[in-house]
């Protein structure tokens, strides 16, 4: 029978509950048990494809093509299983599910409520990843205790327990305990009031994890451990780390993963630490410098952008090197080219995006990048804007765009599908989730990933327009991967140039900390080699990668 951990946030959001929540996943698999985890989501959005990455951060997508939480994203690169959509539920789509229920008649004329029917339906959610093959599902509550929206959840986890058994359930609390630097003391005040509010609906935490950027000591885990009535092992001092892939290996050291084996009854033995120990040694060595610049429409917040970061840090664990990025506003890249302020970079990647704003600075980036032979990796729509460059710069089209962008344009190079253009419902025309492509065996494409089928995660809506195919491959812009019916273009490469290469995908989903997605591996390569050029004396430091 699967046992199931709950983890619930305290005081502030975005205190790392997502990254506890995968790093003790990862803890519990290294000692041999399969782990599934999953979100749940208190907003009304019925998922986050719709939502602003201003204020929300990326849109993970999973295999199957949901869009979900960013936290998946840290699920999936800590316990390196890929996760699907079932894993994230949010409150409009648990609405959504009753609601459909409630006029199909469902409800045999009862009154609809929270309580049971909502709380009802947040547990069959739950129970839905339980199964045979699952050991422990770890399920993260987002949000925080005390705010209105979370009460419906609360209740189904709190009921839980009563359903499946005490010694099946357990309850971690991650709260905030604040250093006031000018005291120099941790206070507990905070914790102390949001396990009350926990407590007061009814659930009592069984461990609490302190986030403080500094160590809390022993002395103020005992004060915690005294008034919310949790053991003095289960109350963990998790400060801040250097790197993320640090946070499973201080966790451990607190002992959570002890303290929640014994909670749960499981007798698993210890867990095996040495890859990922190994993991981090390779994270402390990755020094060499490497600049690469993000051209982007959200950098002002980082977690816009989470997966392909991540992505080029794990290229970067690979080769030994620590990429700095450069966020450049894609609105100010036309000034900063006019100053030959892109110079330094010793790469340049174009993610992806939506919506017109800072399209022109993304293309112009693009053809820099390709003119002056800097590495150069388009995501998405950042293949369209490399795609945009070479029709207007190379090919001489006039007013080459994407139809998404200018739908006048005389030159469509990237357009919809047929297929696609009469349909109403712009949801119902995304590409979403892994589809495969044909790899040409003689590209730059195919010797990266060292396969001929690959398959990548997608989320988009435009396409290279086939009719363009060949004038831009006669000019040295190869379509290196395909669809297996050869319709559409999935890959890009450009002959003579160190690395201008694109993928209507989205490999940055399918990065692993130990297993760098095989494009930025090549990318961050390519930056490495052109940051050498430019500094030899990098060429000092040995560069080779372990294992
Ligand atoms: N806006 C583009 C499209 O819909 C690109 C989307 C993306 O980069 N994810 O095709």
């Amino acid at each position: 029978m699967t046992k199931h951990i709950f983890v619930t946030g305290g005081v502030a959001s975005s205190l790392g509950k997502g990254l506890t929540a995968a790093s003790l996943g990862r803890l519990l698999k290294q000692r041999g048990l399969r782990i599934l985890i999953q979100k749940l989501d208190p907003y009304i959005n019925v998922d986050p494809g719709t939502m602003n990455p201003f204020e929300h951060g990326e849109v993970f997508v999973t295999d199957d093509g949901g869009e979900t939480d960013l936290d998946l994203g840290h699920y999936e690169r800590f316990i390196d299983e890929n996760l699907t959509r079932d894993s994230n539920a949010t409150t409009g789509s648990i609405y959504s599910h009753v609601l459909a229920a409630e006029r199909h008649g469902d409800y045999l004329g009862k009154t609809v409520q929270v309580i049971p029917h909502i709380t009802d339906e947040i547990k069959r959610r739950i129970h839905l990843l339980a199964g045979d093959d699952v050991d422990v599902l770890i399920t993260e509550v987002g949000g925080t205790v005390g705010d209105i929206e979370i009460l419906p959840f609360l209740e189904a986890i709190r009921q839980f327990r009563l359903d499946v058994g005490p010694d099946n359930v357990c309850y971690i609390h991650v709260t905030l305990v604040p250093y006031i630097a000018p005291s120099g003391e941790h206070k507990t005040k905070p914790t102390q009031h949001s396990v009350i509010e926990l407590r007061g609906r009814g659930i009592q935490p069984d461990a609490i994890v302190c986030r403080s950027d500094q160590p809390v000591g022993e002395a103020l885990c005992r004060k915690i451990s005294n008034l919310s009535s949790v053991p003095l092992a289960a109350v963990v001092s998790a400060p801040d780390a250097d790197s993320l892939y640090e946070i499973p290996l201080i966790l451990h050291d607190e002992g959570l993963d002890d303290v929640v084996c014994d909670l749960l009854r499981i007798d698993a033995g210890e867990p095996d630490l040495e890859e990922w120990k190994a993991l981090n040694r390779r994270v402390e060595a990755a020094t060499i410098p490497v600049r690469v610049g993000l051209i982007g429409k959200y950098v002002s917040l980082v977690d816009a952008y989470l997966s392909v970061v991540e992505s080029l840090n794990h290229a970067g664990i690979h080769h030994g090197v620590g990429v700095q990025i450069e966020w450049i506003q894609a609105e100010d890249v036309e000034g900063l080219l006019v100053a030959d302020r892109l110079r330094d970079l010793d790469g340049i990647v174009i993610p992806g995006g939506f919506g017109s704003r800072g399209i022109d600075g993304k293309i112009a980036a693009a053809g820099y990048a390709r003119e002056q032979e800097i590495p150069c990796l388009g995501l998405c729509l950042g293949l369209q804007c490399m795609v945009v460059d070479f029709g207007r710069n190379v090919l001489g089209l006039e007013r080459a765009h994407s139809s998404e962008f200018d739908p006048t344009s005389p030159h469509p190079v990237i357009d919809l599908m047929e297929s696609q253009r009469d349909v109403d419902d712009k949801g119902g025309t995304m590409r979403l989730g892994a589809y495969v492509a044909q790899l040409r065996s003689d590209s730059r494409v195919r010797e990266i990933y060292g396969e001929d089928v690959v398959s990548e995660r997608h989320r988009h809506r435009y396409e290279f327009n086939p009719r363009y195919r060949q004038r831009f491959e006669a000019a040295g812009l190869h379509c290196s991967g395909e669809s297996p019916d050869g319709r559409l273009v999935e890959f890009i490469e450009l002959e003579d140039h160190p690395f201008w290469i694109a993928t209507q995908a989205h490999p940055e989903f399918k990065s692993r900390p130990d297993r760098p997605a095989p494009l930025f591996r090549a990318f961050v390569e390519a930056a490495l080699r052109r940051a050498e050029g430019r500094n030899p004396q990098l060429l000092q430091v040995d560069v080779g990668a372990e294992g």
